[in-house]
């Protein structure tokens, strides 16, 4: 028995136990509390440009100011930045030198979903329809049947600006993309899964009454006479809009226990959260200056003027050191090369079910707190921002420190697939950036699952590390 007890004091001092988080939980209230708050944002906050409104709100109402109406900088100040209405800087100015770098959390607020075509509207067998175009990497399969919302801006040529948000609340009307019956599928169902549904056949079903007996294309009339007398718009008008698609289910609590979260774009929407949070959060002024990124475009490589590749966030951090009065040529580069980021995104979280694409001594599971990607890339780590083995071990000694739960893990198997973040486009500033966010089931679907004890440690992580 005595042999027993010092193999199981040597295991406990020197294994990396993975233990489920649930067990022996102290704070369970909080977590179920947050998970909450989280909730209720997440159904206010379906698109990007709604995720920016919803932030500056939360922002507005914790004393955050737009650096525009700033004159000067010190430290304990907070200030934002919004980017056209679809990507948002956010930044308290720390006590020390800006100088000895920033910490910085990045996540992005653009989740998979189906956008409107410049020419939607068409009318086929007396239906009318609006043909999509995917954004992001979708299963195509998973968005027919399922009701939508149509949420966005339609801009008209005098700069009007009609903002869209049809099929959230329980009066509206949803939309919804047919299927064929199993009775007379039997070619699509022996089709490969990615070609069962046809891009160009993501057409959303949008109404059925002619304007009257004798108009030809008599429901498209129709529908655009009802467009016409609600917004004042007319066809053309859909030349100059952004409108998506997107599940009109609400995330919801989820399990008898009720330890997860179901809902639409978790990715990265759930990272957006604790960040913001973890943020407005922080009792006292923090040491170093701290910075939040909320991106858009992550779901389709990060480009364009609102995307992580654009150098608005550059320019963000330049006007914090103009305002502090200590700007000077390369402050900016040698700032980034002093600077640390968590890169806020989700991890593939081990789904049993589809055990096969993960290797288990490496892969996240629910439950058991944020989860960190040293590297994500694909065949090879190609394509990969690899963080320092220095940097890892100043997070782990952060989270270690303040009790928080952690794993490190690989999305997917060797040679399985891949993926990206912004994590990348921040480290070729010079930044030490890693990968930090909570383990997703279902990713990219319409409804995807998360756990609530990650969501929490991650919340409490993110809130160490601006605080470290
Ligand atoms: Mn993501
Ligand atoms: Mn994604």
């Amino acid at each position: 028995m005595a042999e027993k007890n010092e193999v199981d004091l040597l295991k406990e001092k020197l294994f990396n136990k993975k233990e489920n988080g649930w067990i022996d939980v102290k704070d369970k209230e909080n977590i179920l509390n947050y998970a909450k708050g989280y909730i209720k944002f997440m159904n206010e906050a379906k698109t990007e440009r709604e995720v920016v409104k919803q932030s500056k709100k939360i922002a507005d109402s914790n004393g955050f100011r737009d650096i525009n109406e700033c004159e000067s900088l010190k430290p304990g100040d907070k200030i934002y930045y919004i980017n056209k209405e679809k990507s948002m800087y956010l930044a308290i100015i720390g006590k020390e030198s800006i100088e000895k770098g920033l910490n910085i959390i990045g996540a992005h607020a653009d989740s998979p979903r189906l956008d409107l075509k410049p020419n939607p509207i068409y009318e086929e067998a007396e239906f009318a329809y609006f043909k999509t175009h995917y954004y992001g990497g979708i299963k195509k399969y998973q968005w027919t049947t399922i009701p939508l919302s149509i949420h966005g801006v339609i801009v008209k040529t005098n700069g009007e600006k009609i903002e869209l948000n049809i099929g959230e609340s329980e009066d509206d009307p949803i939309f919804t993309i047919t299927d064929l019956l199993p009775h007379l599928a039997q070619d699509q169902m022996e089709k490969k899964l990615k070609n069962g549904i046809d891009g160009e056949d993501l057409n959303l079903l949008i109404g059925s009454i002619p304007y009257n007996s004798t108009a030809s294309e008599g429901v498209k009339l129709n529908i655009l006479n009802i467009l016409n007398q609600k917004y004042g718009i007319t066809e053309k008008d859909f030349l100059s809009a952004e409108i998506e698609l997107v599940p009109a289910m609400k995330c919801r609590s989820m399990g008898f226990d009720e330890s997860m979260v179901a809902g639409y774009g978790q990715d990265d929407k759930v990272c957006v959260y604790m960040e913001l949070t973890a943020l407005v959060d922080m009792k006292d002024i923090p040491n170093k200056t701290a910075v939040c990124i909320i991106s858009d475009k992550e779901e389709i490589g990060s480009m364009g003027n609102t995307g992580m590749e654009s150098h608005v966030f550059d320019t963000f951090i330049s006007e914090i050191l103009n305002k502090l009065g200590v700007n000077r040529p390369n402050l900016l580069e040698k700032v980034f090369c002093n600077s640390k980021m968590l890169s806020a995104d989700v991890d593939a979280g081990f789904d049993p079910i589809y055990a096969s694409v993960s290797e288990k001594n490496n892969a996240a599971h629910l439950g058991r707190g944020i989860g960190l990607n040293k590297y994500t890339g694909a065949r090879g780590k190609s394509g990969a921002s690899d963080a320092n083995a220095e940097f890892v071990a100043e997070v782990r000694d952060i989270f270690e420190k303040n009790d928080i739960k952690y794993q490190i893990s690989e999305l997917g198997k060797v040679d399985v697939g891949g993926g990206g973040t912004i994590a990348y486009i921040l480290a070729n500033k010079g930044i030490d950036v890693i990968d930090c966010g909570v383990p997703v089931l279902s990713m990219h679907a319409p409804y995807e699952v998360t756990s609530k004890f990650d969501i929490y440690e991650t919340y409490r992580g993110y809130k160490a590390f601006f605080e470290n």
